[in-house]
């Protein structure tokens, strides 16, 4: 596919353009977070930085009004009630500018959940197809990004329909599908001296000075988060300082848990979805008043082997990494960046690792004794 060039100058131009036929998300400066707001011509997109909250809400918003409903009492027969049904509007097309590839990736992961499973979310559908994701690939990791442990990488394409790789003062827009393709149709060619230097930049970046340090090896982390699942001396080890705030969920691009709730008003009302976190020990209450996830180890144990072991032993037959393995964490670190209490996702994984390994031995040591 042809590459185009967007100069950093005439990014907003572009962006303008774009939102002639798209709601355009573009990441903004508030205060010290880069947030996503609906592009308007005043407005100057950041793409200098990830931003702070994940592109999932494009795909799965915050609150989302599923449908609206009507009651109707039959005055003849007061037991007989009519319920009206009106769908949500279709949403509108949308362009999200600026989501990182660990975000993009995220996007992939999100499809495994909502369309693949063998029961479509609707919702979810429509949205995933109403919507462009206009990528910015990365030139440096920040010390808590580790996209390359779990099969991405600073400008993996997974998940985005344009990569957009910044260099010399503005991007080469490279297009992943067809419809992005489409979008970037218009935009000027890069030359093929800029091409050069990309590649060249890219290469560079391999370079023992400048690659990312050695990824551990996750070959055995799902079988290694078997091994230690019922050790809760471990797990509430791993959970001491949690909060149970449940900001690494919502900033997390691939966590999907939902909650649905009615909103009444007399005999009327609208159905909602809205983001909820497995963090929380209210998500797992039940109307009994018992709690299979009670503690703060059961739903920190939940929330590591959502991603690293239960996802990847589903999904394992799809998956397109080289490794065969497929995590539902891509890695973006959000929630180690946000973590008021500095809990580190890859710590935990690593810890796992060990402490596996050291069951592992101690049940080898004790087969040895036996066997004496
Ligand atoms: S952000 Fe940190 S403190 Fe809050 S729920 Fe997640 S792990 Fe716990
Ligand atoms: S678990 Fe943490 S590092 Fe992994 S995708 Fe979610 S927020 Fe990013």
């Amino acid at each position: 596919m042809v590459a185009r060039h967007i100069k950093e100058t005439e990014l907003a131009a572009v962006a303008a353009a774009w939102a002639r036929s798209y709601r355009v998300l573009a990441p903004v400066r508030e205060g010290a977070a880069i947030v996503y707001r609906v592009f308007s011509e005043d407005m100057h997109p950041f793409l200098g930085r990830p931003p702070t909250s994940s592109a999932k809400e494009a795909l799965l918003p915050q609150t989302e009004n599923l449908f609206t409903y009507k009651y109707r009492k039959d005055q003849a027969d007061l037991t007989r009630t009519e319920v009206f049904l009106s769908e949500a509007l279709p949403p509108e097309p949308t362009l999200i500018l600026g989501p990182r590839p660990c975000d993009a990736r995220g996007r992939h992961l999100l499809d495994r959940v909502f369309l693949e499973r063998g029961v479509v979310d609707p919702q979810y559908k429509a949205h995933r197809a109403a919507t462009l994701f206009v990528s910015v690939a990365c030139t440096s990791l920040q010390n808590t990004c580790f996209c390359h442990w779990t099969g991405g990488g600073m400008d993996d394409e997974t998940g985005s329909d344009v990569l957009l790789h910044p260099l010399n003062g503005g991007f080469v827009a490279k297009a992943v599908t067809p419809a992005g393709e489409k979008l970037i149709a218009e935009l000027p060619e890069a030359t093929a001296q800029t091409l050069a230097s990309l590649d060249e930049r890219k290469a560079a970046a391999q370079t023992p000075d400048q690659a990312p340090e050695q990824t551990p090896d996750l070959k055995d982390i799902a079988g290694s988060f078997l091994a230690v699942f019922a050790d809760l001396d471990f797990w509430t080890d791993q959970s001491a300082r949690c909060l149970s705030c449940g900001v690494c969920t919502y900033l997390c691009p691939t966590c999907s848990c939902f909650n649905i709730t009615d909103e009444n008003q007399g005999m009327s009302g609208r159905r909602l979805r809205t983001w909820d976190t497995c963090m929380s020990a209210l998500y797992t209450l039940e109307g009994s008043g018992h709690n299979p996830r009670g503690s703060r180890a059961h739903r920190l144990r939940n929330r590591v082997g959502h991603k690293f072991c239960y996802h990847p032993r589903e999904f394992s037959e799809a998956a397109t990494e080289p490794s065969g393995l497929e995590f539902s964490c891509t890695g973006c670190g959000r929630c180690i960046k946000s973590c008021p209490v500095a809990v580190d996702i890859r710590q935990i994984v690593l810890d796992v690792l060990d402490k596996a390994r050291e069951k592992a031995a101690e049940t080898a040591g004790a087969k040895g004794e036996e066997a004496k």
